[in-house]
């Protein structure tokens, strides 16, 4: 790891600390003394998105056959993953990068779904 400021790769740890899942370390370059923090988050839970392309690849024939629902379908599986997802403390980034969908995305589907009283 580099310095973003400097490009100097003599760092040291100033503190560190678990959120959810993720850990957080403040770290500060010994040639500049520049801080930054850097934030550790376990790679894509195996599974998720399969399990989602999966069912796209059901839903492939329903929506070529021009029946209604496929939407609806789809929307239901990833909201059961997303769900599953968010009971299990997996963090929203994670959860973005298993579902194909950006951070505010499953923020505002998170919002939703609270609304709808699913979560
Ligand atoms: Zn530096």
């Amino acid at each position: 790891m580099i310095c973003p400021k400097c490009k100097e790769s003599h760092l040291r740890t100033v503190n560190s600390r678990n959120v959810k899942d993720t850990k957080r370390r403040r770290r500060e370059c010994v040639s500049c003394g520049h801080r930054f923090t850097t934030i550790e988050v376990e790679e894509p839970v195996a599974g998720y998105y399969e399990t989602l392309l999966q069912r796209v690849r059901e839903l492939e024939h329903v929506f070529s056959s021009g029946k209604q629902g496929w939407a609806g379908a789809w929307q239901e599986t990833e909201d059961k993953l997303l769900i599953k997802m968010y009971y299990e403390n997996i963090p929203y980034k994670v959860i973005a990068t298993n579902l194909n969908r950006t951070y505010k995305g499953i923020e505002m589907r998170i919002i939703k779904l609270r609304k709808a009283g699913k979560l």
